[in-house]
């Protein structure tokens, strides 16, 4: 078992420099792991090709470093762990709880963007893998911070992909296979991925894997008020100055800014961070990105 009864994680997808919202889940998780004397480790997400930027792991790997946010474990490189993703879809596929899916885009769309069964007749040569979700099945957890959330998964995401049309490994089998795989016990992770969750515990279910805890952050909205995008390039943390990004998300995770020292060196303040986390401080609502640019002192 890990140190503490606690192992975290941080797994960015390398889509760009980190951002205040990757900072808030990386602080957050990291948090969460050491104030409970727990491991922390990172998982770099580069399963979707299409999606990642050059350079972009290493970057999000340097600026960790230069916030002072140490891992245990060696970073885990999902490109690397696609025998795993095979292994598990194979067993989903042998127990009929995985299919082959034959649709077009358009047939999707044509049903509001939820599968619920293959368009008959439909055939590609390229089929993308679905797990098969049926009608009223829904999957609920306790969250931390979100209390109990539940969804009809059935009704409201139906079949999902598993493995694309081509050929990419699917976010949701990844992070499942990968999370029990790794042995982590605590999920800190910003509230995006809230309605994603329903859908790992079905897969955790069909697979016979271990629930981990759920602890998800608030979501952080940009200056024009929207969900902060992956991508959003203009709020890219500084990792020459990392103590006004600390600053701006302890008091976005809802802590006491009175419990960090007001100047002094970065591990001094990392410490104290630990120290005074109290994770039942932390907001359910979104948070404005804008407190980057004027955290309290
Ligand atoms: N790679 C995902 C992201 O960057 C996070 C996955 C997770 O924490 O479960 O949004």
């Amino acid at each position: 078992p890990p140190a503490g009864g606690v192992r975290g994680r941080f797994a960015p997808s390398p889509t760009g420099p980190l951002h205040f919202g990757s900072l808030l889940a990386a602080f957050g998780s990291w948090l969460a792991a050491r104030s409970a004397g727990g491991e922390w480790w990172i998982r770099i997400e580069d399963v979707d090709r299409g999606r990642e930027v050059p350079g972009a792991a290493l970057d999000q790997l340097r600026t960790l470093a230069a916030f002072g946010l140490e891992h245990d474990g060696p970073v885990a490189w999902q490109s690397a762990r696609g025998h795993l993703y095979a292994a598990a879809l194979e067993r989903l596929l042998a127990a009929g709880d995985a299919f082959e899916c034959h649709c077009s885009r358009a047939d999707v769309a044509a049903t509001g963007g939820v599968h619920r069964a293959c368009r008959p007749g439909a055939r590609r040569p390229d089929p993308a893998i679905r797990l098969r979700v049926p009608d009223g099945r829904r999957a609920a957890f306790e969250d931390a911070v979100h209390g109990h959330v539940a969804q009809d998964v059935g009704r409201e995401v139906g079949d999902f992909v598993l493995r694309r049309a081509d050929g990419w490994w699917a976010y949701q089998l990844a992070v499942v296979v990968d999370d029990a795989d790794q042995g982590m016990t605590d999920i800190v992770r910003g509230a995006d991925l809230l309605d994603s969750t329903p859908r790992q515990l079905l897969l955790q279910d069909a697979l016979g894997l271990p629930r981990p805890r759920y602890l998800h952050l608030p979501l952080v909205l940009g200056d024009d008020g929207r969900k902060l995008s992956k991508s959003h390039r203009s709020l890219a943390v500084d990792a020459g100055d990392p103590l006004p990004a600390l600053r701006a998300a302890w008091h976005a995770l809802g802590q006491h800014a009175s419990l960090l020292p007001a100047r002094g060196p970065l591990r001094a303040t990392l410490a104290a961070a630990v120290a005074g986390f109290d994770p039942r401080r932390i907001p359910s609502g979104p948070v404005p990105a804008i407190a980057l640019h004027n955290a309290p002192a």
